[in-house]
Protein backbone atom coordinates (compact mmCIF):
# COMPACT_ATOMS: atom_id res chain seq x y z
CA UNK A 1 0.00 0.00 0.00
CA UNK A 2 1.30 3.34 -1.03
CA UNK A 3 0.57 6.53 1.05
CA UNK A 4 0.85 9.75 -0.86
CA UNK A 5 2.64 11.60 2.14
CA UNK A 6 2.32 14.87 0.61
CA UNK A 7 -1.63 15.33 0.47
CA UNK A 8 -1.20 14.06 4.02
CA UNK A 9 1.57 16.54 5.26
CA UNK A 10 -0.23 19.12 3.47
CA UNK A 11 -3.95 18.35 5.30
CA UNK A 12 -2.00 18.01 8.42
CA UNK A 13 -0.52 21.03 7.92
CA UNK A 14 -3.58 23.28 6.17
CA UNK A 15 -4.98 21.91 10.12
CA UNK A 16 -2.72 22.58 12.14
CA UNK A 17 -3.03 26.42 10.49
CA UNK A 18 -6.38 26.45 10.80
CA UNK A 19 -5.96 25.57 14.83
CA UNK A 20 -3.66 28.43 14.85
CA UNK A 21 -5.82 30.81 12.82
CA UNK A 22 -8.82 30.14 15.20
CA UNK A 23 -6.70 30.41 18.37
CA UNK A 24 -5.72 33.81 17.41
CA UNK A 25 -8.97 34.69 16.85
CA UNK A 26 -10.55 33.65 20.28
CA UNK A 27 -7.75 35.79 21.89
CA UNK A 28 -8.26 38.30 20.03
CA UNK A 29 -11.67 38.04 21.06
CA UNK A 30 -11.05 37.80 25.07
CA UNK A 31 -8.45 40.69 23.95
CA UNK A 32 -11.81 42.77 23.39
CA UNK A 33 -10.56 44.75 20.43
CA UNK A 34 -13.72 46.81 19.03
CA UNK A 35 -15.81 45.12 16.74
CA UNK A 36 -14.57 46.39 13.15
CA UNK A 37 -11.43 45.04 13.84
CA UNK A 38 -12.52 41.85 14.90
CA UNK A 39 -14.29 41.17 12.15
CA UNK A 40 -11.64 42.50 10.12
CA UNK A 41 -9.20 39.97 11.40
CA UNK A 42 -11.75 37.00 11.27
CA UNK A 43 -11.93 37.82 7.58
CA UNK A 44 -8.63 38.13 6.94
CA UNK A 45 -7.90 34.99 8.67
CA UNK A 46 -11.13 32.95 7.12
CA UNK A 47 -9.68 33.88 3.64
CA UNK A 48 -6.21 33.46 3.82
CA UNK A 49 -7.24 29.80 4.78
CA UNK A 50 -9.20 28.98 1.78
CA UNK A 51 -7.22 31.18 -0.34
CA UNK A 52 -9.44 33.74 -1.04
CA UNK A 53 -8.25 36.83 -2.56
CA UNK A 54 -11.00 39.07 -1.37
CA UNK A 55 -13.20 38.94 1.61
CA UNK A 56 -16.43 40.41 2.22
CA UNK A 57 -18.75 40.71 5.37
CA UNK A 58 -21.84 42.15 5.56
CA UNK A 59 -23.88 43.02 8.98
CA UNK A 60 -27.60 43.15 8.99
CA UNK A 61 -28.48 46.59 10.77
CA UNK A 62 -31.29 47.40 12.96
CA UNK A 63 -33.53 48.00 9.78
CA UNK A 64 -32.62 44.67 8.29
CA UNK A 65 -30.43 46.27 5.43
CA UNK A 66 -27.18 44.45 5.01
CA UNK A 67 -24.54 47.50 5.69
CA UNK A 68 -20.40 45.92 4.63
CA UNK A 69 -18.68 45.72 7.91
CA UNK A 70 -15.27 44.46 7.29
CA UNK A 71 -13.73 43.45 4.01
CA UNK A 72 -10.41 41.91 2.63
CA UNK A 73 -8.17 42.78 -0.78
CA UNK A 74 -10.31 45.48 -1.33
CA UNK A 75 -10.19 49.66 -1.61
CA UNK A 76 -12.83 51.00 -0.02
CA UNK A 77 -14.05 53.07 -2.95
CA UNK A 78 -14.64 49.79 -4.73
CA UNK A 79 -17.10 48.41 -1.79
CA UNK A 80 -20.22 50.16 -2.69
CA UNK A 81 -20.31 48.16 -6.16
CA UNK A 82 -20.94 44.90 -4.38
CA UNK A 83 -24.42 46.23 -3.80
CA UNK A 84 -25.89 43.32 -5.59
CA UNK A 85 -24.50 41.05 -2.95
CA UNK A 86 -26.65 42.74 0.02
CA UNK A 87 -29.93 42.52 -1.38
CA UNK A 88 -32.78 39.71 -0.98
CA UNK A 89 -30.74 37.63 0.93
CA UNK A 90 -33.08 35.12 2.21
CA UNK A 91 -33.69 34.09 6.16
CA UNK A 92 -32.37 30.55 7.95
CA UNK A 93 -35.62 28.78 6.81
CA UNK A 94 -35.09 25.95 9.22
CA UNK A 95 -33.26 27.55 11.70
CA UNK A 96 -30.28 25.61 10.10
CA UNK A 97 -26.92 27.09 7.97
CA UNK A 98 -26.95 23.89 6.46
CA UNK A 99 -30.05 24.62 4.24
CA UNK A 100 -29.34 28.41 3.66
CA UNK A 101 -28.27 29.60 0.39
CA UNK A 102 -28.50 32.75 -1.64
CA UNK A 103 -30.17 32.99 -4.43
CA UNK A 104 -28.78 33.85 -8.19
CA UNK A 105 -25.41 33.80 -6.41
CA UNK A 106 -23.56 33.37 -9.48
CA UNK A 107 -25.21 36.05 -11.26
CA UNK A 108 -24.70 38.36 -8.76
CA UNK A 109 -21.23 37.67 -8.65
CA UNK A 110 -21.50 38.39 -12.73
CA UNK A 111 -22.74 41.70 -12.01
CA UNK A 112 -20.36 42.59 -8.87
CA UNK A 113 -17.46 41.46 -11.05
CA UNK A 114 -17.96 43.63 -13.69
CA UNK A 115 -18.60 46.35 -12.06
CA UNK A 116 -15.07 46.22 -10.08
CA UNK A 117 -13.43 45.13 -13.09
CA UNK A 118 -11.71 42.46 -11.03
CA UNK A 119 -11.59 38.55 -12.19
CA UNK A 120 -13.80 37.20 -9.86
CA UNK A 121 -15.09 33.82 -10.60
CA UNK A 122 -15.74 32.04 -7.76
CA UNK A 123 -17.85 32.70 -4.75
CA UNK A 124 -19.14 31.36 -1.36
CA UNK A 125 -21.22 32.60 1.03
CA UNK A 126 -22.04 31.63 4.53
CA UNK A 127 -24.43 32.82 7.06
CA UNK A 128 -22.94 34.27 10.71
CA UNK A 129 -25.62 33.34 13.03
CA UNK A 130 -26.92 32.55 16.50
CA UNK A 131 -29.18 30.12 17.54
CA UNK A 132 -31.17 30.51 14.53
CA UNK A 133 -31.08 34.49 14.12
CA UNK A 134 -29.18 35.78 11.20
CA UNK A 135 -26.81 38.41 11.52
CA UNK A 136 -24.52 39.12 8.94
CA UNK A 137 -23.05 36.71 6.08
CA UNK A 138 -19.51 36.41 5.09
CA UNK A 139 -18.45 35.98 1.13
CA UNK A 140 -15.03 34.65 0.10
CA UNK A 141 -14.30 35.23 -3.35
CA UNK A 142 -11.30 33.61 -5.76
CA UNK A 143 -9.94 34.94 -8.89
CA UNK A 144 -8.79 31.36 -10.74
CA UNK A 145 -11.20 28.76 -11.76
CA UNK A 146 -11.19 26.24 -8.66
CA UNK A 147 -14.22 26.31 -6.75
CA UNK A 148 -14.79 26.16 -3.02
CA UNK A 149 -14.63 22.61 -1.85
CA UNK A 150 -17.22 21.33 0.83
CA UNK A 151 -13.61 21.42 3.10
CA UNK A 152 -13.65 25.04 2.64
CA UNK A 153 -16.87 25.71 3.27
CA UNK A 154 -16.48 23.69 6.72
CA UNK A 155 -13.54 25.87 7.53
CA UNK A 156 -15.43 28.67 6.84
CA UNK A 157 -18.43 28.09 8.76
CA UNK A 158 -16.13 27.69 12.04
CA UNK A 159 -14.74 31.10 10.95
CA UNK A 160 -18.46 32.29 10.77
CA UNK A 161 -19.36 31.19 14.09
CA UNK A 162 -17.04 33.09 15.73
CA UNK A 163 -17.50 36.14 14.31
CA UNK A 164 -21.46 35.45 14.74
CA UNK A 165 -20.31 34.73 18.41
CA UNK A 166 -18.19 38.25 18.38
CA UNK A 167 -20.87 40.04 16.90
CA UNK A 168 -23.58 38.99 19.25
CA UNK A 169 -21.53 40.07 22.69
CA UNK A 170 -20.22 42.76 21.13
CA UNK A 171 -23.94 43.97 20.57
CA UNK A 172 -25.34 42.49 23.93
CA UNK A 173 -22.07 44.58 25.31
CA UNK A 174 -23.43 47.78 23.42
CA UNK A 175 -26.48 47.28 24.38
CA UNK A 176 -26.02 47.24 27.97
CA UNK A 177 -23.48 50.46 27.52
CA UNK A 178 -26.26 52.08 25.94
CA UNK A 179 -28.83 51.27 28.82
CA UNK A 180 -25.85 51.94 31.53
CA UNK A 181 -24.95 55.12 29.97
CA UNK A 182 -28.88 56.21 30.26
CA UNK A 183 -29.40 55.37 33.37
CA UNK A 184 -26.31 56.95 34.42
CA UNK A 185 -27.59 60.16 32.95
CA UNK A 186 -31.00 59.74 34.44
CA UNK A 187 -29.36 59.45 37.64
CA UNK A 188 -27.08 62.24 37.18
CA UNK A 189 -28.81 65.04 35.80
CA UNK A 190 -31.88 64.19 37.98
CA UNK A 191 -33.44 67.02 39.70
CA UNK A 192 -33.27 65.61 42.93
CA UNK A 193 -30.32 64.28 44.76
CA UNK A 194 -29.89 60.66 44.40
CA UNK A 195 -27.48 58.49 46.26
CA UNK A 196 -26.83 54.86 46.16
CA UNK A 197 -25.44 52.92 49.29
CA UNK A 198 -24.06 49.25 49.37
CA UNK A 199 -25.12 47.45 52.09
CA UNK A 200 -22.80 48.72 54.67
CA UNK A 201 -24.34 52.11 53.83
CA UNK A 202 -21.14 53.28 51.66
CA UNK A 203 -21.88 56.04 49.18
CA UNK A 204 -21.71 54.26 45.65
CA UNK A 205 -22.95 56.81 43.36
CA UNK A 206 -23.71 60.18 43.94
CA UNK A 207 -25.44 62.82 41.93
CA UNK A 208 -24.90 66.26 40.68
CA UNK A 209 -28.01 67.29 42.32
CA UNK A 210 -27.11 65.94 45.57
CA UNK A 211 -23.28 66.92 45.26
CA UNK A 212 -24.78 70.60 45.22
CA UNK A 213 -26.91 70.17 48.42
CA UNK A 214 -23.99 68.78 50.58
CA UNK A 215 -21.49 70.64 49.05
CA UNK A 216 -19.72 67.12 48.73
CA UNK A 217 -18.05 66.49 45.04
CA UNK A 218 -18.57 62.94 44.05
CA UNK A 219 -15.17 62.44 43.85
CA UNK A 220 -14.59 62.78 47.56
CA UNK A 221 -17.84 61.57 48.26
CA UNK A 222 -17.43 58.13 46.87
CA UNK A 223 -16.61 55.55 49.33
CA UNK A 224 -17.20 57.39 52.36
CA UNK A 225 -20.37 56.20 55.00
CA UNK A 226 -22.84 57.89 53.84
CA UNK A 227 -23.21 59.96 57.59
CA UNK A 228 -20.03 62.17 56.70
CA UNK A 229 -21.40 63.49 53.41
CA UNK A 230 -25.52 63.20 54.75
CA UNK A 231 -25.59 64.98 58.16
CA UNK A 232 -29.39 64.70 58.00
CA UNK A 233 -31.11 65.69 61.23
CA UNK A 234 -34.53 64.28 61.94
CA UNK A 235 -36.77 65.52 64.21
CA UNK A 236 -38.13 61.71 64.56
CA UNK A 237 -34.78 60.52 65.49
CA UNK A 238 -34.85 58.44 62.48
CA UNK A 239 -31.79 58.39 60.01
CA UNK A 240 -30.37 55.16 58.15
CA UNK A 241 -26.96 56.99 57.60
CA UNK A 242 -26.41 57.86 61.14
CA UNK A 243 -23.74 55.58 63.09
CA UNK A 244 -24.75 55.74 67.06
CA UNK A 245 -28.18 54.27 68.26
CA UNK A 246 -29.77 51.59 67.52
CA UNK A 247 -29.42 49.80 63.67
CA UNK A 248 -32.38 50.70 61.75
CA UNK A 249 -34.15 48.42 60.08
CA UNK A 250 -34.63 49.33 56.24
CA UNK A 251 -38.28 47.74 55.33
CA UNK A 252 -38.23 44.55 53.93
CA UNK A 253 -40.70 46.04 51.08
CA UNK A 254 -41.47 49.20 49.68
CA UNK A 255 -39.31 52.39 50.97
CA UNK A 256 -39.47 54.45 54.16
CA UNK A 257 -39.24 58.33 54.29
CA UNK A 258 -38.68 60.61 56.19
CA UNK A 259 -38.02 64.66 56.62
CA UNK A 260 -35.59 66.66 58.20
CA UNK A 261 -33.06 69.31 58.01
CA UNK A 262 -29.86 69.07 55.63
CA UNK A 263 -26.57 70.72 57.26
CA UNK A 264 -24.69 72.49 54.28
CA UNK A 265 -21.21 73.55 54.40
CA UNK A 266 -21.19 77.52 55.41
CA UNK A 267 -23.86 76.32 58.55
CA UNK A 268 -26.87 76.63 56.04
CA UNK A 269 -29.33 74.22 56.14
CA UNK A 270 -32.36 73.37 53.76
CA UNK A 271 -35.30 71.45 54.57
CA UNK A 272 -35.35 67.76 52.82
CA UNK A 273 -37.78 64.85 52.01
CA UNK A 274 -35.75 61.37 52.03
CA UNK A 275 -36.81 58.28 50.63
CA UNK A 276 -34.81 55.17 51.26
CA UNK A 277 -35.44 52.19 48.76
CA UNK A 278 -33.75 49.04 49.73
CA UNK A 279 -32.93 46.53 47.27
CA UNK A 280 -32.15 42.75 48.11
CA UNK A 281 -31.23 39.67 46.26
CA UNK A 282 -32.59 36.77 45.03
CA UNK A 283 -31.39 35.22 48.55
CA UNK A 284 -32.70 38.18 50.44
CA UNK A 285 -29.97 39.72 51.29
CA UNK A 286 -29.47 43.34 51.38
CA UNK A 287 -27.41 44.81 48.00
CA UNK A 288 -28.00 48.09 48.39
CA UNK A 289 -30.04 51.25 49.51
CA UNK A 290 -31.34 53.92 47.01
CA UNK A 291 -31.89 57.26 48.59
CA UNK A 292 -33.63 59.65 46.55
CA UNK A 293 -33.27 63.08 48.31
CA UNK A 294 -36.21 66.30 47.44
CA UNK A 295 -35.30 69.60 48.56
CA UNK A 296 -38.71 70.57 50.40
CA UNK A 297 -37.52 74.02 51.29
CA UNK A 298 -39.70 75.87 50.06
CA UNK A 299 -43.14 74.31 50.74
CA UNK A 300 -41.55 74.65 54.16
CA UNK A 301 -41.62 78.25 53.31
CA UNK A 302 -44.36 78.41 51.84
CA UNK A 303 -46.13 76.82 54.82
CA UNK A 304 -44.38 79.42 57.15
CA UNK A 305 -44.92 82.28 54.84
CA UNK A 306 -48.81 81.49 55.31
CA UNK A 307 -48.73 81.43 58.75
CA UNK A 308 -46.71 84.70 59.03
CA UNK A 309 -48.75 86.37 56.59
CA UNK A 310 -51.88 85.61 58.93
CA UNK A 311 -50.35 86.85 62.33
CA UNK A 312 -48.67 89.90 60.74
CA UNK A 313 -51.69 91.07 58.67
CA UNK A 314 -53.73 89.90 61.68
CA UNK A 315 -51.52 92.08 64.45
CA UNK A 316 -51.33 95.25 62.10
CA UNK A 317 -54.94 95.26 60.85
CA UNK A 318 -55.78 95.13 65.00
CA UNK A 319 -53.83 97.85 66.23
CA UNK A 320 -55.23 100.57 64.03
CA UNK A 321 -59.04 99.45 64.03
CA UNK A 322 -58.56 99.14 68.02
CA UNK A 323 -57.31 102.51 68.17
CA UNK A 324 -59.86 104.16 65.66
CA UNK A 325 -62.64 101.74 67.58
CA UNK A 326 -61.67 103.09 71.32
CA UNK A 327 -61.18 106.82 70.20
CA UNK A 328 -63.78 107.20 68.22
CA UNK A 329 -65.97 105.52 70.97
CA UNK A 330 -64.67 108.06 73.65
CA UNK A 331 -65.27 110.51 71.59
CA UNK A 332 -69.13 109.41 70.91
CA UNK A 333 -69.99 109.15 74.88
CA UNK A 334 -73.06 111.08 75.56
CA UNK A 335 -71.76 111.52 79.37
CA UNK A 336 -68.78 113.33 78.52
CA UNK A 337 -68.33 117.32 77.51
CA UNK A 338 -64.60 117.20 75.60
CA UNK A 339 -62.78 120.48 74.98
CA UNK A 340 -62.08 121.18 71.63
CA UNK A 341 -58.24 120.31 71.91
CA UNK A 342 -59.20 116.83 73.01
CA UNK A 343 -61.27 116.21 70.39
CA UNK A 344 -58.91 117.52 67.99
CA UNK A 345 -56.58 115.58 68.90
CA UNK A 346 -58.35 112.19 69.26
CA UNK A 347 -59.56 112.53 65.65
CA UNK A 348 -55.75 113.39 64.45
CA UNK A 349 -54.73 109.57 65.94
CA UNK A 350 -58.30 108.56 64.09
CA UNK A 351 -57.05 110.51 60.74
CA UNK A 352 -53.33 108.85 61.48
CA UNK A 353 -54.47 105.33 61.78
CA UNK A 354 -56.81 105.22 59.01
CA UNK A 355 -54.20 106.29 57.00
CA UNK A 356 -52.02 103.60 58.55
CA UNK A 357 -54.85 101.03 57.40
CA UNK A 358 -55.10 102.42 53.96
CA UNK A 359 -51.07 102.05 53.32
CA UNK A 360 -51.26 98.52 55.00
CA UNK A 361 -54.18 97.85 52.53
CA UNK A 362 -52.55 98.91 49.48
CA UNK A 363 -49.32 97.53 50.79
CA UNK A 364 -51.32 93.98 50.75
CA UNK A 365 -52.32 94.78 47.41
CA UNK A 366 -49.12 95.39 45.82
CA UNK A 367 -47.65 92.58 47.44
CA UNK A 368 -50.14 90.46 46.15
CA UNK A 369 -49.43 92.01 42.16
CA UNK A 370 -46.09 91.36 42.17
CA UNK A 371 -46.54 87.52 42.80
CA UNK A 372 -49.35 87.26 40.18
CA UNK A 373 -46.72 89.09 38.23
CA UNK A 374 -49.25 91.94 37.49
CA UNK A 375 -47.42 94.98 38.65
CA UNK A 376 -48.30 97.99 35.91
CA UNK A 377 -45.61 100.85 35.64
CA UNK A 378 -47.24 104.21 34.41
CA UNK A 379 -44.10 105.32 32.97
CA UNK A 380 -43.62 109.33 32.54
CA UNK A 381 -40.75 111.97 33.23
CA UNK A 382 -40.01 112.10 36.33
CA UNK A 383 -37.91 114.75 38.31
CA UNK A 384 -36.55 112.97 41.51
CA UNK A 385 -35.15 116.16 43.22
CA UNK A 386 -38.55 117.40 43.58
CA UNK A 387 -40.41 114.44 44.36
CA UNK A 388 -37.99 113.94 47.24
CA UNK A 389 -38.46 117.15 48.11
CA UNK A 390 -42.12 116.86 48.40
CA UNK A 391 -41.51 113.55 50.25
CA UNK A 392 -38.89 114.44 52.98
CA UNK A 393 -41.31 118.12 53.35
CA UNK A 394 -44.41 115.46 54.69
CA UNK A 395 -42.39 113.55 57.15
CA UNK A 396 -40.44 116.85 58.28
CA UNK A 397 -44.45 117.73 59.72
CA UNK A 398 -44.63 113.80 60.59
CA UNK A 399 -41.89 113.45 62.53
CA UNK A 400 -40.19 116.43 63.22
CA UNK A 401 -37.57 114.86 65.66
CA UNK A 402 -35.08 114.24 62.93
CA UNK A 403 -33.11 116.66 60.99
CA UNK A 404 -33.91 116.25 57.16
CA UNK A 405 -31.06 117.04 54.57
CA UNK A 406 -31.24 116.97 50.74
CA UNK A 407 -28.56 116.51 48.86
CA UNK A 408 -28.75 116.22 45.17
CA UNK A 409 -26.91 118.30 42.20
CA UNK A 410 -28.82 121.14 40.01
CA UNK A 411 -28.18 119.48 37.34
CA UNK A 412 -29.46 115.76 38.44
CA UNK A 413 -31.43 114.57 35.51
CA UNK A 414 -34.57 113.66 34.87
CA UNK A 415 -35.39 110.10 34.36
CA UNK A 416 -38.41 107.80 32.66
CA UNK A 417 -40.18 106.16 35.67
CA UNK A 418 -43.63 105.60 37.50
CA UNK A 419 -43.53 108.75 39.66
CA UNK A 420 -46.25 107.13 42.27
CA UNK A 421 -44.41 104.06 42.36
CA UNK A 422 -41.02 105.50 43.40
CA UNK A 423 -43.10 107.82 45.78
CA UNK A 424 -44.00 104.77 48.10
CA UNK A 425 -39.81 103.96 47.02
CA UNK A 426 -39.01 107.11 48.75
CA UNK A 427 -41.90 106.93 51.18
CA UNK A 428 -41.15 103.31 52.35
CA UNK A 429 -37.07 104.06 52.80
CA UNK A 430 -37.64 107.60 54.78
CA UNK A 431 -40.07 106.08 56.94
CA UNK A 432 -37.88 102.91 57.57
CA UNK A 433 -35.37 105.46 58.40
CA UNK A 434 -37.59 107.83 61.27
CA UNK A 435 -38.89 104.36 62.27
CA UNK A 436 -35.31 102.63 63.09
CA UNK A 437 -33.61 105.73 64.45
CA UNK A 438 -35.80 106.10 67.19
CA UNK A 439 -33.69 108.65 69.14
CA UNK A 440 -34.03 111.16 65.68
CA UNK A 441 -30.92 112.29 64.06
CA UNK A 442 -30.02 113.25 60.77
CA UNK A 443 -31.28 111.20 57.75
CA UNK A 444 -29.83 112.13 54.35
CA UNK A 445 -31.53 111.69 51.03
CA UNK A 446 -29.59 112.59 47.99
CA UNK A 447 -28.31 111.44 44.71
CA UNK A 448 -26.17 111.09 41.59
CA UNK A 449 -26.11 110.57 38.31
CA UNK A 450 -23.56 108.48 35.70
CA UNK A 451 -23.95 108.04 31.99
CA UNK A 452 -26.16 105.03 32.25
CA UNK A 453 -27.91 105.26 35.78
CA UNK A 454 -29.02 107.68 38.48
CA UNK A 455 -28.62 106.49 42.31
CA UNK A 456 -30.58 107.84 45.40
CA UNK A 457 -29.40 106.60 48.63
CA UNK A 458 -31.57 107.33 52.04
CA UNK A 459 -28.87 107.59 55.08
CA UNK A 460 -29.80 107.44 58.68
CA UNK A 461 -28.06 107.10 62.12
CA UNK A 462 -30.32 104.78 63.52
CA UNK A 463 -29.94 101.32 64.81
CA UNK A 464 -28.48 99.77 61.24
CA UNK A 465 -28.60 95.83 59.98
CA UNK A 466 -26.39 93.29 61.77
CA UNK A 467 -24.33 92.09 58.74
CA UNK A 468 -25.90 88.42 58.77
CA UNK A 469 -29.53 89.65 58.28
CA UNK A 470 -29.19 92.43 55.27
CA UNK A 471 -29.62 89.52 52.39
CA UNK A 472 -33.11 89.27 53.94
CA UNK A 473 -34.31 92.44 54.27
CA UNK A 474 -35.94 92.49 50.69
CA UNK A 475 -38.14 89.21 51.61
CA UNK A 476 -41.78 89.56 52.54
CA UNK A 477 -42.73 89.89 55.58
CA UNK A 478 -39.29 89.65 56.81
CA UNK A 479 -38.45 92.16 59.98
CA UNK A 480 -35.13 91.51 61.66
CA UNK A 481 -35.57 90.77 65.49
CA UNK A 482 -34.88 93.26 67.71
CA UNK A 483 -36.28 94.47 70.72
CA UNK A 484 -37.24 98.18 69.01
CA UNK A 485 -38.91 95.95 66.57
CA UNK A 486 -40.79 94.54 68.47
CA UNK A 487 -42.10 98.27 69.68
CA UNK A 488 -42.54 99.09 66.35
CA UNK A 489 -45.05 98.44 63.87
CA UNK A 490 -44.52 96.84 60.35
CA UNK A 491 -45.34 94.27 58.41
CA UNK A 492 -42.44 93.62 56.48
CA UNK A 493 -43.70 94.44 53.03
CA UNK A 494 -41.98 98.20 52.78
CA UNK A 495 -38.65 97.04 51.40
CA UNK A 496 -39.83 93.71 49.62
CA UNK A 497 -42.26 96.47 47.41
CA UNK A 498 -39.22 98.71 47.28
CA UNK A 499 -37.11 95.74 45.52
CA UNK A 500 -39.98 94.65 43.42
CA UNK A 501 -41.06 98.41 42.35
CA UNK A 502 -36.72 99.07 41.41
CA UNK A 503 -36.12 95.73 39.72
CA UNK A 504 -39.26 96.16 37.35
CA UNK A 505 -37.94 99.76 36.39
CA UNK A 506 -34.76 97.71 35.39
CA UNK A 507 -32.79 98.99 38.92
CA UNK A 508 -31.33 97.72 41.55
CA UNK A 509 -31.55 97.82 45.64
CA UNK A 510 -28.91 97.47 47.96
CA UNK A 511 -27.84 98.15 52.04
CA UNK A 512 -25.16 99.79 53.70
CA UNK A 513 -25.16 99.44 57.11
CA UNK A 514 -23.22 98.78 60.73
CA UNK A 515 -25.01 97.33 63.34
CA UNK A 516 -24.92 100.71 65.83
CA UNK A 517 -24.37 103.03 63.31
CA UNK A 518 -27.08 103.79 60.88
CA UNK A 519 -28.08 102.44 57.53
CA UNK A 520 -27.89 103.41 54.09
CA UNK A 521 -30.39 102.33 51.07
CA UNK A 522 -29.58 102.92 47.95
CA UNK A 523 -31.19 102.26 44.66
CA UNK A 524 -30.37 103.00 41.13
CA UNK A 525 -32.64 103.58 38.06
CA UNK A 526 -31.78 103.43 34.54
CA UNK A 527 -31.69 107.54 32.55
CA UNK A 528 -34.16 105.99 29.67
P1 LIG B 1 -43.56 97.82 56.74
O1 LIG B 1 -42.58 98.55 55.90
O2 LIG B 1 -44.29 96.76 56.00
O3 LIG B 1 -44.44 98.69 57.52
P2 LIG B 1 -41.17 97.07 58.13
O4 LIG B 1 -40.70 98.47 58.13
O5 LIG B 1 -40.89 96.27 59.33
O6 LIG B 1 -42.73 96.97 57.84
P3 LIG B 1 -39.53 96.69 55.81
O7 LIG B 1 -39.63 98.13 55.47
O8 LIG B 1 -39.64 95.71 54.72
O9 LIG B 1 -40.59 96.26 56.91
O10 LIG B 1 -38.15 96.45 56.53
C1 LIG B 1 -37.80 95.14 56.93
C2 LIG B 1 -36.95 95.18 58.16
O11 LIG B 1 -35.69 95.74 57.84
C3 LIG B 1 -37.47 96.04 59.26
O12 LIG B 1 -38.34 95.32 60.07
C4 LIG B 1 -36.21 96.43 60.01
O13 LIG B 1 -35.88 95.41 60.93
C5 LIG B 1 -35.16 96.46 58.93
N1 LIG B 1 -34.90 97.82 58.47
C6 LIG B 1 -35.41 98.42 57.38
N2 LIG B 1 -34.92 99.68 57.24
C7 LIG B 1 -34.08 99.86 58.29
C8 LIG B 1 -33.26 100.96 58.72
N3 LIG B 1 -33.21 102.10 58.01
N4 LIG B 1 -32.51 100.81 59.82
C9 LIG B 1 -32.55 99.64 60.52
N5 LIG B 1 -33.29 98.58 60.15
C10 LIG B 1 -34.05 98.69 59.07
MG1 LIG C 1 -40.88 99.65 56.35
Amino acid sequence: MRYDFTVIDYQLRQQLRQREYLLEISRAMTARLDLSSLLRLILENAAEMVQGEVGLMALREGDSAFRIAASYGLPARLLPRFAPLLTDIPYLSDGTAAAWHIPDLQMRLGLVARAVGLPLHQIVALPLAVEDELLGVIYIFRAGSAAFSPNDQQVLSSFADQAAIAVRNARLYEEMAAEKKRLDAIIEHSADGVMILDAERHIQVINRALSAMTGWPAESALGRPCYQVFSLQNPQGFDLCQTGGPPVDVPQEGSLYVEGNLERPGGTRITVGVTYTPLYDDGGRLVNIIVNVHDISRFREAEEMKSTFISVISHELKTPVSLIKGYAGTLRRDDANWDKETVRESLAVIEEESDRLNVLINNLLDASRIQAGVLKLELGDLDLTRLATKVVERFRVQSPKHQYQLDFPGDFPMVLADEERIREVLSNLLGNAVKYSPDGGPVRVGGWADEANVTVYVADQGIGIPAAEQGRLFHRFYRVDSSLRRKTQGAGLGLFLCKAIVEAHGGRIWVRSEEGKGATFFFTLPRG
